[in-house]
């Protein structure tokens, strides 16, 4: 759609550090992280909302947000203690961005419950760096490459 910031990072007419994707799903970091490691999981086509949604782009967002959150667990520098998956629907809800979006926000100790921060000194790393733990095989754990090596043989076999 036009006019649409999201739209514009599927076409690649605004740059995003885009971590994965699949057919119908993309998963890029957020410019403005309320967390280390704070990712965007969207269909690639325009819905407004997850109500709006098609449900073969369900499945493929919601598969996307386990992937990334796997590999977001899995990096070392990360490490967080848990994540809170969340999608604001309607400016009343806080939505901003009218191009339905997953929220994937790992948490952290002093980012205990379902609160967020965003002030200075509540991340650890720029998000040049979060990109790189999260694209670098060199900074995932051994766990992590042994569960990637398992899940694409298990892909393989469901394919055939
Ligand atoms: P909402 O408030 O709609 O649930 O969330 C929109 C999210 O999009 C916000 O967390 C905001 O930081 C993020 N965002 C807004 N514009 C851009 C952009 O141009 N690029 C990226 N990567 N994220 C954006
Ligand atoms: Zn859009």
């Amino acid at each position: 759609m036009k006019d649409c910031i999201f739209c514009k990072i599927v076409n690649k007419e605004i740059p995003a550090k885009v971590i994965a994707e699949n057919e119908r799903a993309i998963a890029f970091l957020d410019a403005f992280p309320i967390s280390d490691g704070h990712v965007l999981v969207i269909p690639k086509k325009h819905y407004g909302d997850l109500g709006l949604c098609d449900e073969a782009s369900l499945v493929d967002v919601i598969k996307l947000v386990k992937q990334v959150s796997n590999d977001i667990e899995a990096t070392k520098k990360l490490d967080p203690w848990g994540f809170n998956y969340l999608s604001n629907q309607g400016k009343i809800a806080g939505q901003e961005v009218m191009h339905f979006h997953m929220h994937i926000i790992p948490k952290y100790e002093k980012d205990k419950g379902f609160m967020f921060r965003n002030e200075k000194g509540a991340l650890n790393y720029a998000t040049d760096e979060v990109y790189e733990f999260l694209t670098k095989a060199k900074y995932k754990s051994k766990t992590a490459k042994i569960l990637q090596k398992a899940t694409t043989k298990a892909d393989k076999q469901t394919k055939k």
